[in-house]
């Protein structure tokens, strides 16, 4: 047992979109909240990062209403949506993106009402924004300034959870290291949310930021939770590739898109569609299509699809994009001259904690929300829906974690807990064995898997973990960045077998999970799958 060096109602471990929806939530029930994020508040993960659009039904230009993104979502999702987060998705997104309204993130506007694109999947246009490449900035800043308004949410940045704490099975708090000083810190909490994103940093060509390995994904198994669906890693169909680009953003193609079309073309100038898509096709569909054409030899020279608009006017561009086309001349890019190389990127994860629709795991005490979640996409995301998700979700779990809190304070006391964060292993260079996983994880577990691919990429993992060690480099109790590299690692291997464990059992593609020696969809596939530590072992379940 050991005294907390923190007390509070709600512990929120990470400061995204979901993490800083949840403290102002929460603390709306009136709950003391401590929001704890591993960088700076409101600036790691990938809300801040996020560049375009938000999906919501708000019907005041478009007729639209939210059970219309549903069956949206649901298509899109290839019938594994769980329909009860699907749906409050949609419903709660709506309110969410009013409320970032009114507090005043700056929807680009039409007229009377909000502006808003078609974005591939959807049946209308459904996305707002705030300004092409700036929609991510403005959504952290605005929830950062509401946050800051709230004296019930303490604000705590570079602290790292490691562990969440159970007593009866039940989550009690966390340990958190302070990466500044090196120190571990026991968090006593009524009740406890994951809201630390994704893990697209499993894979060496991502968009992701330093923080998105899937650290939540491995602290809510190892607190006894069940995770689903992790088959279903995103890939973004068209990162940039080729040529090089300094200081733009790999993502940047898609609002070209939206505003003007442009053609995806293989090696001998064809469209990989056969016949245009006009920017509707979803992300599973496409991403496909460019990985078989780069297999049967008609990829672009650096092994993607070209991307062109040179049909596309210097005026056009110019008016849709000028300063982004000053940026691209600055790199030698010619857009109505030349077509660029564009090629799948590890995006986002359809994949995450299982939940009830309050947003509860498996274990008392211990919810989840945002990307860390699972179940919402299926095996396909919509394009948008991700910090509608964001925000629906974090609220959703703000509200019920206080609930919680309220019936269950914080425990005076805390069980000692894993002790990994303060012992001292022998050296190692993590970083080596990170980037490892990631070329692993790119050639095994990319969009394209077989059974042969994942066979690899268990035998890979195992040798990582026999590489990682029982415990991190250096010495505790001070500032030192290869130990966090090693908690890091940890947790990235676990998230990563999880992820190969499920796909190898799934013997079927759908969405983004495309088997080469099982290419149909099959009927009897159409359930999910769950998976939880038992002792040292991922142990896998069928979800009906
Ligand atoms: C480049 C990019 C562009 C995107 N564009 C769009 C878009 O246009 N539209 C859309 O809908 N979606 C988009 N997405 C997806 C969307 O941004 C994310 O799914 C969403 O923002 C996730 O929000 P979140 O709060 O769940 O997680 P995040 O915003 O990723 O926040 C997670 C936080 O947890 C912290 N954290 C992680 N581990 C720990 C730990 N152990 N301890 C403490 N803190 C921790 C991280 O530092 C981070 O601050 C984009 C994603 C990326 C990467």
């Amino acid at each position: 047992m050991r005294q907390p060096d923190l007390n509070t109602d709600v512990l929120v471990i990470g400061a995204g979109g979901a993490g800083m929806y949840a403290a102002i939530a929460a603390a709306g029930q009136g709950a003391r909240v401590l929001l704890l994020d591993r960088s700076l508040i409101g600036r790691g993960g990938a809300t801040v990062m996020a560049q375009m659009t938000v999906s919501a039904a708000t019907a005041d230009r478009h007729a639209d209403h939210w059970e219309y993104h549903l069956a949206d979502t649901l298509a899109a999702g290839r019938g594994l949506c769980d329909e009860g987060l699907a749906a409050l998705l949609c419903e709660a997104g709506v309110e969410c993106i009013e409320q970032m309204a009114e507090w005043r993130v700056g929807w680009a506007r039409d007229g009377d009402g909000l502006a808003k694109v078609q974005a591939p999947g959807h049946d209308r246009p459904r996305c707002v924004y705030v300004d092409v490449l700036n929609t991510g900035p403005a959504v952290s800043r605005t929830l950062r300034a509401q946050v800051q308004r709230i004296p019930e949410i303490r604000r705590l940045g570079d602290m790292m959870a490691t562990e969440i704490l159970l007593r009866d099975g039940e989550a009690v708090g966390a340990m958190a290291l302070d990466i500044a000083s090196g120190r571990c810190i026991g968090i006593a909490a009524g009740a406890t949310i994951i809201a630390t994103g994704g893990l697209t940093r499993l894979y060496e060509r991502n968009s992701a930021s330093a923080n998105m390995a899937g650290d939540g994904y491995a602290l809510a198994l190892r607190a006894g939770a069940r995770l689903r669906d992790m088959e279903f890693v995103q890939f973004f169909p068209i990162g940039h590739l080729a040529p090089r680009m300094i200081g733009m953003d790999p993502l940047m193609w898609d609002p070209f898109r939206y505003k003007l079309g442009g053609r995806l073309l293989n090696a001998a100038g064809e469209d990989v569609f056969a016949h245009s898509d006009g920017y509707s096709t979803t992300r599973d569909v496409t991403t496909h299509a460019i990985l078989r054409e780069v297999r049967e030899g008609r990829g672009s020279p650096a092994g993607g699809a070209f991307l062109s608009f040179t049909h596309v006017g210097a005026d056009a561009l110019r008016a849709a994009f000028g300063p982004v086309v000053d940026k691209l001349a600055a790199n030698g890019i010619d857009l109505t001259r030349d077509a660029v190389e564009v090629s799948p990127i590890a995006h986002y994860h359809m994949g995450g904690v299982a939940v009830t629709r309050e947003m509860a795991t498996d274990v008392p005490g211990l919810f989840a929300a945002g990307e860390a979640v699972g179940g919402a996409s299926g095996a396909n995301r919509l394009s948008g829906n991700a910090i509608t998700e964001a925000f629906a979700f974090g609220r959703q779990a703000g509200r019920h974690a206080a609930r919680h809190a309220a019936r269950r304070p914080a425990p005076a006391t805390l069980p000692a807990g894993e002790t990994l964060a303060q012992a001292h292993g022998p050296d190692s260079n993590p970083v080596a064995l990170f980037e490892a996983l990631q070329i692993l994880m790119t050639r095994h577990v990319g969009p394209l898997r077989s059974a042969a691919s994942l066979a690899e990429a268990q035998a890979g993992l195992a040798a990582l973990g026999d590489a990682l060690g029982q415990a991190p480099p250096g010495r505790p109790g001070v500032h030192d960045p290869a130990r966090v590299d090693w908690l890091d690692l940890r947790q990235a291997l676990l998230v990563a077998s999880a992820v190969v464990q499920a796909a190898q059992t799934r013997t079927e593609s759908r969405g983004a999970h495309q088997r080469e020696d099982f290419a149909e969809t099959l009927p009897q596939w159409q359930h999910s799958q769950s998976q939880r530590l038992r002792g040292h072992d991922l142990v896998l379940e069928a979800v009906a």
